[in-house]
């Protein structure tokens, strides 16, 4: 499918932001793409909008009970060329987080050739500086204006575009240091964890917000039954070298499966570094720490890529991982990840997709 979906033109085009100053999801382009579902239709109307406020009822299920799901992405400047990053895997996932959410599955394609359409039109605004990119933000969320708990009958998907400076500054990585939650969990195995639902969000706040206050930048999530095994950070996965190996938990439904999480294993699999997906104790890696054998730890997601992580606090114990510097595995790996995405090193498993000109 390559027909040209509808596009309704704004009648003036936005100023862009200095791009020296972006931050991240600040700023909006002028277009978004829009795509309303209802019970008879199914998904109908697929176009380019104008980006601004939209109405929504009062009594919206999405408001009330939470029905909403999300993506994240981005897009890079290369040259004249505009590449999105293994697109196709973050339409794979929307599915699977709106089928567990009870929401209408969408046409993967389709909606990628969407993107793909939505894109063209804003290419001015992808900027170009070292590690800056067009964030890229489809989210789904339930429509029917009435209050009785069930799965809504109407949904709004929109895709919004948010031009984004670089995680770190352009400068190099650098550690974070990271509060072990011992109290509150974010997920639990047969709930909604595996899925991107703004309902994981809700409920991981308030032990961010309280890590935040005692200086910490970002939490890690333990299980949900003993607290006891490793599962994520925020909105990353966590790797650990231990012993020369990389260490990564194994997805059992409570963790999101990161793209970044994904693409990093099969990376350093080609660079030659065993990989082991498996229950990861935090016991277990306090230990390792004092034997000597922890050497490198560190966050995956799109947003940062890779974060090293200097500083673990567990109960009463805070351990220095590597000194707190960037460990030679980590670098190695983001240099590696971010060289293909910006399509400095060559691409081998096709992740680049460049955006077509319309
Ligand atoms: C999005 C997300 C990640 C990272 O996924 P990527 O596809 O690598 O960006 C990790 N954990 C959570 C909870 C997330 O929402």
């Amino acid at each position: 499918m390559s027909n040209k979906i509808e596009f309704v033109k704004r009648e003036q085009l936005k100023e862009k932001p200095d791009p020296k100053n972006l931050g991240f999801g600040q700023h909006f382009t002028d277009y978004m793409l829009s795509y309303d579902y209802d019970k008879d239709k199914g998904w109908h109307d697929l176009k380019i909008v104008p980006y601004g406020p939209i109405e929504i009822s009062p009594a919206a299920q999405g408001i009330h009970y939470g029905q909403s799901v999300f993506e994240g992405l981005k897009a890079y400047k290369h040259g004249d060329d505009i590449v999105l990053f293994r697109p196709d895997q973050n339409f794979k996932r929307i599915n699977n987080s709106l089928e567990r959410i009870n929401m209408p599955k969408i046409d993967e394609e389709e909606l990628l050739e969407g993107l793909k359409q939505l894109v063209d039109v804003e290419r001015d605004w992808v900027p170009e500086g070292e590690g800056q990119s067009l964030y890229i933000r489809p989210v789904v969320f339930a429509t029917e204006g009435t209050l009785g708990v069930h799965a809504s009958h109407n949904y709004k998907l929109l895709i919004i575009l948010s031009p984004s400076g670089s995680y770190y500054g352009g400068g190099s990585l650098s550690p974070t240091k990271i509060y072990v939650e011992d109290e509150y969990v974010r997920a639990v195995r047969g709930g909604t964890g595996f899925a991107k639902t703004a309902g994981n969000y809700a409920a991981s706040l308030l032990a961010q917000t309280q890590a935040n206050k005692e200086g910490w930048d970002q939490v890690l999530w333990l299980d949900g039954v003993e607290r006891k095994y490793v599962e994520e950070v925020g909105s990353m996965n966590i790797f650990f070298v231990i012993n020369g190996k990389l260490v990564t938990p194994k997805l059992d439904g409570s963790i999101l499966p990161g793209i970044t999480r994904k693409s990093i294993i099969e990376l350093a699999k080609k660079l030659g570094y065993e990989v082991e997906e498996r229950h990861v104790a935090i016991d277990e890696l306090i230990e390792l720490h004092d034997k000597g054998e922890l050497e490198e730890v560190f966050g995956a997601g799109t947003a940062a890529v890779i974060s090293p992580v200097g500083k673990l606090k567990y109960e009463d114990r805070e351990i220095t991982i590597n000194n707190f510097e960037t460990g030679e595995t980590t670098q190695k790996l983001y240099d590696h990840y971010v060289g293909i995405q910006s399509g400095k090193i060559e691409d081998p498993n096709g992740w680049r997709v460049v955006v077509p000109k319309y």
